[in-house]
């Protein structure tokens, strides 16, 4: 288990630290897709800040993604192990709301979009609302 956690750090170029795999660990944990808040939660002790960094790192290193699903907050979700997060990379996201869970539909490309002229691409954010298989009964 933490040898896995730090083959996923290394695969991605970062540096193992206690922190990076704690973080690291819950994020694998997670079916849906979790926002600072969240993630503070289950860090009574850690420092606000020393958790949003560890995040943004996962963040550029791609080991994780970020998630804007209108509730407010950001949330990360991990990458697959392939990704590379550039457009074609991208997939659909689904929000419950029921439940209030983000996940990644990692299956579900994001279709390629014919902008027009001189419009060009760098990122897209699709989310699809409604109920997921532990709210549809
Ligand atoms: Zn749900
Ligand atoms: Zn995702």
């Amino acid at each position: 288990m933490d040898q896995e956690i730090d083959k996923k750090l290394k695969s991605r170029k970062i540096k193992p630290t206690a922190m990076r795999q704690l973080v690291l660990g819950i994020l694998t944990e997670q079916t849906t897709a979790i926002s600072l808040p969240e993630l503070e939660r289950k860090f009574e002790k850690a420092d606000k800040t020393t958790l949003y960094r560890t995040l943004k790192t996962f963040e550029e290193n791609k080991l994780v993604h970020s998630i804007d699903d209108g509730s407010g907050s950001v949330k990360y979700a991990l990458c697959m192990d392939k990704c590379d997060c550039q457009p074609d990379d991208l997939h659909v996201h689904f929000t419950c709301s029921v439940c209030k869970h983000t996940y990644c539909i990692n299956d579900l490309f994001i279709p390629s979009l014919d902008l027009p002229y001189n419009f060009q691409m760098d990122s897209v954010n699709l989310v699809i609302k409604g109920t997921c298989p532990n709210c549809s009964h």
